[in-house]
Order: structure tokens, then sequence, then C-alpha cells
């Protein structure tokens, strides 16, 4: 699984769906050999709005260990059905405006929950990021600058898709069974 931040999405050839179209060059998070495209996948993905959307993800296979990836784009958080930006706002609301909700009550206190739940660990995960990217001044600083967003769950948005690719790429993300 690797999080890309730089892509399009094409849906003129099916207005079904949205093919993910990488811009950036990635490499393997495991052992940083080049990806070859071997094929892809069907992923849902729910706004805040409650519109469905399906998107057409790539499969990857890296050339040097052989792993198969999926290239995902960073509105998705993987193993959740909600977009990044729906779930960056359901965690951030407060208890008071739960009518607001597009989702359901019951899928909303659980995201809140894995959030609850996760955000030590999400927090020592960007320290350490931090120390394994010191000699890069400016990445060190943009995952400094998640880490009080963790507890505010607030301030710059689109923090937590920030959040997502870094752990993700870096192999630190988290399989929970809830949410
Ligand atoms: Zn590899």
């Amino acid at each position: 699984m690797i999080i890309i931040h730089n892509y399009l999405l094409d849906n003129k050839t099916n207005p079904d769906f949205f093919y993910v179209r990488s811009r950036e060059t990635i490499h393997c998070p495991n052992c940083e050999d080049r990806l070859k495209v071997i094929g892809s996948r069907k992923r849902g993905l729910i706004e805040y709005s409650g519109e469905r959307r399906a998107l057409i993800v790539r499969r990857l296979r890296c050339l040097g260990c052989g792993r198969v990836h999926h290239e995902l784009p960073d509105i998705i958080v993987p193993y959740k059905r909600y977009s990044s930006e729906a779930v960056e706002l359901i965690i951030t609301s407060s208890n008071t405006e739960t009518e607001d909700y597009s989702c359901e009550l019951s899928t909303a206190v659980r995201l809140k929950l894995w959030f609850f739940l996760l955000r030590d660990y999400f927090k020592n995960a960007l320290i350490s990021l931090t120390f394994l990217y010191d000699y890069d001044i400016e990445l060190r600083d943009e995952i400094n600058s998640l880490i009080p967003c963790i507890d505010s769950r607030s301030g710059v948005t689109g923090w937590l898709k920030k959040l997502v690719r870094f752990l993700v790429n870096s192999g630190r993300w988290l399989h929970t069974r809830s949410a």
C-alpha cells in the first residue's frame, strides 16, 4: 500500500469509475526499488456529503522484493469507507454537532473512537519519523507540524491525509478492526 498525493482522477472513458493516474514516481516502501503496474482494483469511497464514488486503483509489483502494493490516492484512508476529508471532518467535530453528520451516528462514533484509541500511536510514529528523516529539515518540519493536530484535531485542513501518507508510506499504518 502506497499513498500518492499528486494524481489525476479521470472518468472520461467510463463515467462510472474514476481512474487514479499517478503523476509521481513512486518506489517500493519496503525496499525502494522500482515498481511495475500489474493490474487494477476497484475501491469504493463515500464523501462527507454521502455521495459514493468508485475508484480504480493500480496494483504494482516491486521489481526488487516482488511485493504487491496498491497505489491509493490520499483521499483514501486505508480500511475506511469514508474519504479522508470526511473522516477528518467527523473526528474533528464536537459532540454537540452530531445531528449534522451525513453518515450514521454509529459510524461517526466508531471513527472518533478509532482515532482516540490510536492517537498516542500516531504521535509516536510521527516522532519516530522526525528522527528517521532528520537529514531533511523541510520534511521534518512538515511532520512536526502534524503532531499538535492530533490533540487539537484542528489547525491545518488536510492534516489527516498527510498523517495517513507518512504512516502508510513508511510501513507504519495499523489495520484495526474498528470503524
Ligand atoms: Zn520492494
